[in-house]
């Protein structure tokens, strides 16, 4: 159960909000590219608009280094959510200080102001108190939307919580609600399928996860290391020696849970143009990589998402990347797309692969946090969700 406050439960008239939103988004030539995690933002902003509050946002944006740098202002953001809500969106140059202080004063209801970079200051990574003190001086109530900024405590995500009464958005308890809550009472048959680069990066996921999951499907790079695990060289393919025993400790366990791919696509080199051929699982040729599950894995796999009641997905079934080694990555896709489970899908590279297949829209739930939705499938609490206020 999502407990904690949001903002259906706190009087927002004539308030001044402070909304934590995730406006990292990519900037090109001082214009917005993918604008998902705004789109994301707007039942919240509109909901806020609605009930007259006078909306205050801040976000960073990108990895300053603590001082102002132009490459990674807000300012074209803000042109953006303008257009978005067809309405006029302020800025101000600073998220803090007293210029800040005076737009702020001139707010009225149903305003918004977008505030630069918070990542503009060294004490927002930093935490710091003085920081989080200055920004919660701005508003009333504070409003943490920004579920992909959720897992680091910093001075706009978590700081700022401690001087103002603090309250999830519609986003955040949405995310929270499928990868806390769903997760964590699953309809079952509850399937996870598991890829991407490595099995370290995934230690706890798959901990978390083996723990609720009836079948744990294992494709990309990390299927690798389970199949070194289990005594097959694996010629040049990506594979972590560093994870073997811990990857022999999940096989043992997971005996019944586990399934590894039954075929792989091998490649002579590491490339969009390599050579490649299928081959079923088993000792990999000198100078051969594995770059892909294979076809009979794929209606394999097809099979067990089919008779699912909730799938979580994370990581590519193999290097997406080049097209011809997306195809493990894009019949997963397609397989989950054909079923009825509630379907979530989370991590940055899964997201973007569901983006470019076409089939984000037959998916339940896509996560727009990265970072923070695996540290959700590892089953930690998120320090920006545990500081708001309980129900
Ligand atoms: P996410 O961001 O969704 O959590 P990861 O970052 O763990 O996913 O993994 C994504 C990366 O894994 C992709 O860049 C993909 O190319 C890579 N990958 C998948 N399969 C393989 C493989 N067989 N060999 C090498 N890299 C792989
Ligand atoms: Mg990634």
């Amino acid at each position: 159960m999502f407990d904690k406050k949001t903002i259906r439960d706190i009087d927002l008239q004539g308030k001044r909000v402070l909304v934590r939103v995730d406006f990292n988004v990519p900037i090109k030539n001082g214009l917005v590219g993918d604008d998902t995690r705004i789109r994301a933002a707007l039942p919240t902003l509109e909901y806020l608009i609605g009930h007259q509050a006078i909306l205050i946002l801040c976000s960073h944006l990108g990895r300053p280094d603590g001082s102002p740098d132009v490459k990674y202002s807000l300012k074209p953001v803000a042109e953006h959510l303008s257009q978005l809500l067809s309405k006029p969106v302020g800025f101000a140059d600073d998220c803090i200080g007293a210029i800040t202080t005076s737009k702020v004063a001139a707010l009225k209801p149903g305003d918004i102001l977008v505030l630069e970079n918070t990542r503009f200051h060294a004490g927002e990574t930093k935490n710091d108190a003085d920081m989080a003190r200055q920004l919660a001086a701005l508003a009333d109530i504070f409003v943490n939307d920004a579920f992909g900024s959720a897992h680091r405590a910093h001075a706009s995500t978590e700081g700022v919580a401690h001087f103002l009464p603090a309250v999830a958005g519609f986003l955040m308890e949405k995310e929270i609600q499928y990868l806390g809550d769903v997760i964590s009472a699953p309809e079952k048959p509850f399937v996870a399928i598991l890829g991407g680069a490595k099995v370290s990066d995934k230690i706890g996921v798959i901990r978390n996860l083996s723990a609720k999951a009836d079948v744990i499907l294992i494709g990309g790079g990390m299927a690798n290391t389970f199949f070194k695990a289990e005594g097959y060289p694996v010629g040049e393919s990506l594979v972590e020696d560093e994870a073997l025993d811990q990857a022999r400790e999940f096989l043992k366990i997971g005996k019944t849970q586990i399934r590894l791919p039954v075929d792989v696509k091998i490649a002579d080199k590491f490339a969009e143009d390599a050579a490649w051929k299928l081959m079923p699982t088993g000792p990999i040729p000198n100078g051969w990589m594995i770059l892909d599950i294979g076809p009979e894995t794929v209606i394999a796999y097809a099979k067990v998402i089919k008779k699912a009641k909730t799938v979580i997905w994370n990581g590519p079934m193999g290097v997406f990347e080049f097209p011809e080694f997306a195809k493990g990555t894009f019949g997963v896709a397609q397989a989950i797309a054909n079923s009825q489970a509630t379907s979530i899908i989370g991590g940055g590279d899964s997201v973007a692969a569901i983006q470019q297949s076409g089939l984000a829209g037959k998916i339940s739930h896509i996560s727009t946090g990265g970072g923070a939705s695996l540290e959700m499938l590892e089953g930690l609490s998120l320090p920006g969700v545990t500081i708001l206020l309980d129900k």
